[in-house]
């Protein structure tokens, strides 16, 4: 061979190396697996800066648990204000609680994030039991969301005994956060999943699954394809118990304190936002089919309903975004 062929097929086999490590580089793999806010998350991350975001994504979630927004970690933002019965808030709790304010309002009461006094009577995350009626009512009397006020940057509880609970958006509100971290990072794409809320990053078109409600964690009974965003579902099926031949699930009825019966298996939100997306779906399960439509439409969110005839409904959306697996169930 020629000394100057001998030249170029070196060249080309430096470029050829240069670009497979490139391409090892961007496409570097990590993944991490976590609990936080009392639910199974995870994370699979695709770029240079994979390892450091899937690391980032448990840390975020985990902080914004404890120092935030947890009811029970002492010391938490949302644990000093159930404690003093309001106070400053920061900026983006101010956020958080004027965005929860709005979905309360707009959903007429049905997504109310003062319910925390008759959650912990049911004791979904721990060992659950239909409270007694009298403490129950007594817990219902102390919530409401109109006991809240928020003004400039100070919430004020008009009754000291409320308690606010972020368990209905504080899993969307995670996958913001680690969305807004993620973005000055290498990755080219991400698939954070905190309990029931996924958060979708990259050029791609997603593969996404909705639980089976009434079968294990790992099976599902349709796939969505959907690019970027948040999906977040909420699900009779997620905390639940049995007694005397009844289930109880985690996903109360203000009016009653009662787990909600609006004839739904489950809802599943896509939103941009996942603070959104989470309080949606909790606020659409509360609502049922009809009434959860109208909320979502006027968030211009797309919602899937599974109703308890295992029927399917796409609502404000295309069904071409949805693929049933499951001959159970029906797309209607
Ligand atoms: P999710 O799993 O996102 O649907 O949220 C359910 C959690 O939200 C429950 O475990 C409670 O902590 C809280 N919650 C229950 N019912 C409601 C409601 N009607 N509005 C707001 N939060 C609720
Ligand atoms: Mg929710």
């Amino acid at each position: 061979m020629k000394k100057a062929a001998v030249a170029a097929v070196a060249v080309l086999a430096a470029v050829l190396a240069a670009l497979l490590a490139y391409d090892g580089i961007i496409n570097k793999e990590a993944t991490a697996d976590f609990f936080a806010m009392n639910t199974y998350a995870s994370a699979k991350i695709t770029g240079a800066d994979s390892e450091e975001c899937a690391a980032l994504a448990e840390e975020i979630t985990q902080s914004l648990d404890t120092d935030i927004l947890s009811r029970t970690a002492e010391n938490s933002e949302v644990f000093l204000l159930n404690k003093n019965g309001g106070g400053a808030l920061g900026k983006e709790m101010r956020g958080y609680v004027s965005v929860l304010l709005d979905v309360c309002e707009k959903s007429g009461g049905a997504f109310d994030f003062t319910l925390g006094a008759v959650s912990d009577l049911w004791n979904f995350g721990g060992n659950p039991s239909i409270p007694d009626s009298a403490a129950l009512s007594d817990a219902l009397s102390h919530s409401g969301y109109k006991k809240l006020a928020l003004a400039e940057n100070t919430l004020t509880y008009a009754d000291k005994a409320a308690v606010i609970d972020f368990g209905a958006a504080g899993k969307g509100i995670a996958l913001d956060d680690i969305r807004e971290a993620f973005a000055e990072k290498r990755i080219k794409e991400a698939v954070v999943s905190v309990g029931g809320s996924v958060l979708l990053m990259g050029e791609k078109q997603f593969t996404v699954g909705i639980r089976n409600p009434s079968g294990n964690a790992g099976s599902y009974i349709a796939k969505l394809h959907i690019p970027a965003g948040c999906v977040s579902t909420s699900g009779s099926y997620e905390q639940q118990f049995e007694e005397n031949g009844e289930k109880y699930h985690h996903i109360l009825d203000p009016e009653t304190g009662c787990p909600a019966k609006s004839g739904l298996l489950s809802v599943t939100i896509i939103s941009e936002s996942g603070i959104m997306s989470d309080a949606l779906s909790t606020a659409c399960f509360v609502l049922g089919h009809e009434k959860g439509t109208a909320l979502a439409k006027e968030y211009g969110c797309t919602a899937i309903f599974i109703t308890e005839n295992n029927e399917v409904f796409v609502e404000n959306g295309s069904k071409d975004i949805i693929e049933i697996t499951d001959g159970a169930y029906t797309l209607i």
